[in-house]
């Protein structure tokens, strides 16, 4: 017995295997309706080439085939469209049409929040979503642009301290910020410390091996980011673990939220994080590279007028390395500043007085797009209808029943194997699936005539996440069905010519005639 045991363990294959059950669990969950807030394409719609919906068939067979819908499992790479937001665009888009600038600041009795006033609108709901005060966060620019920003802000390296800490397999975008970064403060790229597993069969990082790492730079490190979970492997790390002990030793500490948000709870003020980032499409489902997402602590965003030493010499502010402002007397952390982070009151007066807005939005700079934050509103309005803590329930049982189908393969060994930890606290909603060498391609090409969608990652990564908000126990059993028919195809035709990325040897592909 593992030390994990899968709550879909017991059932007997026969049950377990059988459609009638996954439609079962289906039917317990209340959470099931949520589905039917999202436009899930048909297999019709993937095929077709043209961009709307597929006009119907001639055949009745070819019919019922393109009208089922797809098996979509790729949530995690660009989440499916909510059917509310064509409604809101559409009333953006109106708006605009019959109000032109007013749009702006008119208060409307059924339209959006004014277009000045939706950054406010939705950080109440962003700030559930991510355990924060509503001032912690905003909606802003785009991912790894605010990682620029905030590193901009965070990263402030010294003669003595001024290594970045990330981790190996780093998302590319992140590692070329964290790289640019120290090129754009003359730094050589030797200071950048890449966190890599200790066993190069699996890209499993331990906390203790991470801590390790960290502690062995703390001297000469000024910052550490690293990802909540991890893109490849769907590794969820100890966030709060991992930056008390980073505050320990004096580091800042920022973390990449992309495929965290919308995923798993996180309790970003309680975890005293200094700073977070994320985009909105992938487990939110806002649009492809729709705006993004920002955190800021608390402690990190004050804005204070300067006082006078007060009477023990000590100065009222806790703003650690803050500015100061002569002609405002203001005390915040420096950051890169435009208009939009300045206070609402004064921002039309072009006085040219910076009044940083307390919290996350001071950090903005730009007008943000009105278009872009309908669309993360209509988003936001559909997790409104549950909460994180409810939807991680349901994603747990979801996951739990895609690997336990994963790990019982009809008829031997399975040509691929897991390696997403097996500790459901140490992961969200992806699976990554190693397979075998060269399956890949022939795996891809069958389950996606059979209307699969998951992601690859080349030479031999499926990655299936089942999105809590619309994927079903009836889509993971499809899955199953699809994908070991084609594991049983591909081992028959694939030769095994190349040797594995990851040296283990892995299982023998199971070549019965
Ligand atoms: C998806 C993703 C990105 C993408 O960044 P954009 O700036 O939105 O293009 C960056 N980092 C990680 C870890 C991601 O998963």
């Amino acid at each position: 017995m593992s030390k994990h045991p899968n709550p879909y363990g017991n059932i007997p294959d026969a049950e377990l295997w059988s459609e009638a059950f996954a439609r079962k669990q289906d039917e317990k969950d209340a959470l099931s309706q949520l589905r039917s807030e999202f436009i899930i394409p048909t297999k019709g719609d993937l095929r077709n080439r043209r961009y709307g919906p597929l006009k119907k068939s001639t055949t009745e067979a070819a019919e019922a085939d393109e009208d089922e819908e797809s098996i979509y499992l790729c949530g995690n790479s660009l989440g499916l469209q909510p059917r509310r937001t064509r409604e809101y665009v559409n009333r953006y888009l109106e708006t605009w049409a019959s109000k032109g600038v007013f749009g702006h600041f008119k208060e409307l009795e059924d339209g959006l929040p004014p277009w000045l006033h939706l950054d406010d609108a939705l950080k109440e709901q962003t700030a559930k979503l991510v355990g924060a005060l509503p001032s912690e966060v905003v909606v802003m620019e785009t991912l790894t642009a605010n990682l620029h920003l905030l590193m901009s802000s965070f990263y402030k390296p010294t003669a003595d301290r001024y290594k970045i800490i990330i981790e190996g397999k780093a998302f590319p975008s992140d590692h070329y910020a964290a790289q640019s970064q120290l090129a754009h403060h003359n730094i050589p790229l030797s200071a950048l410390v890449t966190i890599t597993p200790p066993s190069p069969s699996s890209p499993y990082l331990s906390t203790e091996h991470i801590l390790s790492v960290i502690s062995q730079h703390a001297a000469t490190t000024a910052l550490v980011l690293l990802p909540g979970i991890q893109f490849y492997s769907g590794q969820y790390f100890d966030i709060e673990l991992i930056t008390r002990h980073c505050h320990s030793l004096g580091l800042v500490v920022g973390w990449d939220l992309a495929h965290a948000v919308g995923n798993v709870p996180v309790k970003l003020h309680d975890w005293n994080v200094d700073f977070a980032a994320w985009c909105n499409y992938k487990y939110m489902n806002a649009g492809p590279g729709v705006i993004g997402g920002l955190f800021v602590h608390d402690h990190h965003g004050k804005v204070e007028d300067a006082q006078p030493p007060t009477e023990d010499g000590t100065h009222a502010n806790h703003t650690g390395d803050a500015t100061h402002d002569n002609d405002t007397k203001l005390i915040y952390r420096p950051r890169l500043s435009g208009w939009w982070g300045s206070d609402k009151n004064s921002r039309f007066r072009m006085e040219n007085k910076f009044v940083p807005i307390p919290g996350a939005s001071g950090f903005q700079l730009s007008n943000p797009s009105a278009l872009d934050m309908t669309s993360v509103l209509a988003s936001l309005d559909v997790f409104a209808k549950t909460d994180i803590e409810s939807l991680r329930q349901r994603s747990l049982r979801l996951t739990a029943y895609l690997e336990e189908r994963l790990l019982r393969y009809e008829g031997g060994p399975p040509p691929y194997k897991i390696i997403t930890p097996m500790k459901p606290s140490e992961r969200g909603a992806q699976l990554s699936v190693l397979l075998n060498p060269g399956l890949l391609d022939h795996i891809l090409e069958y389950i996606e005539e059979h209307g699969v969608v998951v992601d690859e990652r080349k030479p031999d990564v499926l990655r299936i996440a089942p999105a809590p908000l619309y994927n079903s126990f009836w889509d993971l059993h499809r899955f199953i069905v699809h994908f070991h028919e084609a594991c049983k195809k591909a081992v028959t035709l694939a030769p095994i010519t190349r040797k594995h990325h990851i040296d283990e040897p892995v299982v023998t592909a199971n070549v019965v005639a």
